[in-house]
């Protein structure tokens, strides 16, 4: 399942970043997860300049470093930021729609792959995930294979940028007392599923981790984590290095 690009029928993102680009507007994207009340995610908000973007963005982007990875670039804004810094940046993407439309918004180096198929290769000095980069690794259980491809992907010395929140706060009762089933496994995994218009997206895992877990994961897998900096809720920004 992972090892496939999104296809256009059941990519409803890619739909939507491509409206937006060719009309200046979208409809609806709307987000379905169990765990939570239908959500929407303004799609302006894939397309911010860097003026708009949160802090913790910012400060990754003052971070980055030689040959950049921005992965599940979405609509480029991080990579088309870095390179007009004059960074050597990459834009790796599942959905083919969007890396069109990168490509269109000036992305030199736009590639339409799936982060764990090994078919797509580099050597970089950052990788960069974010908007809940985290995201992206899915599930707990898949840290040992998230980190087993940044060992592939990152050159020597190279490091890892993400973000991610601690979903805590949802859960937690004012008293201190929490509703969380202990037996649902760990709070931050959630499942997703995307409609824009009439097109209607395959579910996937969505992770969410608190840093303390993420630091466990990475101890466990021969890297280090750094909390960088907190944003103002829950939200922080990590760098991952191998331990050398
Ligand atoms: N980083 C962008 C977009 C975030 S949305 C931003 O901050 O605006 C997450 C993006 O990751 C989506 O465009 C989705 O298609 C992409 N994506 C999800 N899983 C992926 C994977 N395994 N490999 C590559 N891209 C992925």
């Amino acid at each position: 399942m992972e090892s496939k690009l999104l296809a256009e029928g059941r990519d409803p993102m890619g739909q939507a970043i491509r409206d937006y680009s060719e009309k200046g507007r979208a409809g609806r994207l709307r987000v379905f997860s169990p765990q939570f009340d239908e959500d929407e995610l303004p799609v302006a908000t894939l397309f911010r300049t860097e003026e708009r973007m949160p802090k913790l963005e910012r400060v990754a982007l003052d971070l980055c470093r030689g040959r950049v990875l921005d992965v599940g670039a979405g609509a480029g804004c991080h990579s088309l930021a870095l390179q007009r810094r004059g960074l050597d940046v990459t834009a790796v993407e599942a959905s083919a729609l969007s890396v069109d439309v990168m490509r269109r918004r000036g992305v030199k180096s736009a590639v339409a792959a799936d982060l764990f198929d090994e078919t797509f290769s580099g050597c970089y000095d950052t990788v960069l995930m974010l908007m809940n980069g985290s995201g992206i690794i899915g599930r707990l259980e898949r840290m040992p294979r998230f980190f087993r491809r940044m060992k592939q992907l990152l050159a020597e010395g190279g490091q890892v940028l993400m973000d991610s929140s601690d979903l805590r706060y949802v859960f937690e009762n004012e008293d201190g007392s929490w509703d969380i089933d202990l037996n649902a496994g760990y709070y931050g995994e959630l499942e997703y599923r995307m409609r824009y218009k009439q097109v209607e997206g395959v579910p996937f895992d969505w992770l969410y981790v608190d840093f303390g877990t993420l630091a466990f994961h990475a101890q466990a897998n021969g890297f280090r984590a750094e909390l960088v900096e907190e944003g103002v809720h829950y939200d922080y920004l990590a760098r991952l290095f191998p331990a050398t």
